[in-house]
């Protein structure tokens, strides 16, 4: 059984370790948090950007470890970014596009949970952005990986709007969570959706049920390492107060994460690595070209 971990910020701070100030021990902590997936079976990671500060990082990683990227201006970072910052993106694309391990633009899309985001400037500034990019995933011809909070209605106009002359989307629809209409209009314009963590607390009613409804070929894995810890990780606000640190999710999670999906849908671990495998390399299609 081998899994893909389509959605992991390896190179996010909290993965430093005690080592800040030795970028090289930093390395070595990554290598080693990479290492303990492939023991897992984890055999290929996307990491995702947020921001032109990091397109080196994530696409050196992918280059180190054997693994995917993807290039794009995440929605939480969109308000201190600027008009050069898309046209930095734009070139990078260009640069990058015979690149075998660049798979996806990513991540994009839109955060209306947090409350200053949902309004306007931010919300249209978020819009033209997610929008933006969405034009320069079609130019490139490659999937895009998708943030949504509370958004689903907002993006799903965007991708019928920019895909109006016959582009087939393809990609991730990350960390959802909405209506089963909301998922079946994503899957029908050529999505997968993600599952991760979240899904393994009981009290995830709405994202339990899809993840035992939706059709098998419509789902993807992801960690969202270090965010989105599964319940087993995950300390209360009361644990945080009495000292306990909040749980550090990492790709060698995956395939705990996928036995609590496995579990919920009543089939084999092994007929859902088979699934989910296929759905990745659909999603993601450079990814065949990395094994
Ligand atoms: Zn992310």
């Amino acid at each position: 059984m081998q899994w893909i971990d389509t959605h992991c910020h390896l190179d996010a701070p909290e993965f430093n370790g005690l080592s800040t100030l030795d970028a090289s021990l930093a390395g070595e902590l990554r290598a080693s948090l990479r290492n303990s997936a492939a023991i897992k079976n984890v055999a290929k990671c996307v990491y995702p950007a947020v921001h032109p500060f990091n397109f080196q990082a994530v696409r050196e990683l992918a280059h180190a470890h054997g693994d995917g990227y993807a290039l794009g201006i995440h929605p939480l970072y969109v308000k201190d970014a600027s008009e050069t910052d898309l046209t930095q993106l734009d070139s990078e694309l260009a640069l990058r596009m015979d690149d075998p391990r660049l798979v996806a633009v990513g991540e994009i899309g839109l955060d209306f949970f947090v409350p200053e985001l949902k309004v306007s400037p931010l919300r249209n500034k978020q819009i033209h952005f997610y929008r933006e990019q969405l034009k320069l995933a079609k130019k490139y011809d490659l999937p895009v990986v998708v943030h949504v909070r509370q958004s689903a209605d907002v993006l799903l106009k965007g991708l019928r709007d920019i895909a109006a002359q016959n582009h087939h989307w393809r990609g991730i629809i990350h960390a959802f969570n909405g209506s089963d209409s909301q998922a079946a209009a994503f899957i029908k314009l050529g999505f997968k959706l993600g599952f991760g963590g979240a899904m393994t607390f009981d009290r995830a009613l709405q994202l339990r049920h899809l993840a035992e409804m939706l059709p098998l070929d419509a789902i993807v894995l992801e960690t969202d390492a270090p965010d989105m810890p599964p319940h087993w990780l995950y300390k209360t606000a009361a644990q945080r107060a009495a000292g306990e640190p909040q749980g550090r999710n990492e790709p060698a999670q995956l395939p705990r994460i996928a036995q609590v999906l496995a579990d919920l849908r009543g089939i084999s671990l092994e007929k859902l690595s088979q699934a989910v495998w296929v759905n990745s390399l659909m999603a993601l299609p450079k990814i065949k070209n990395l094994l």
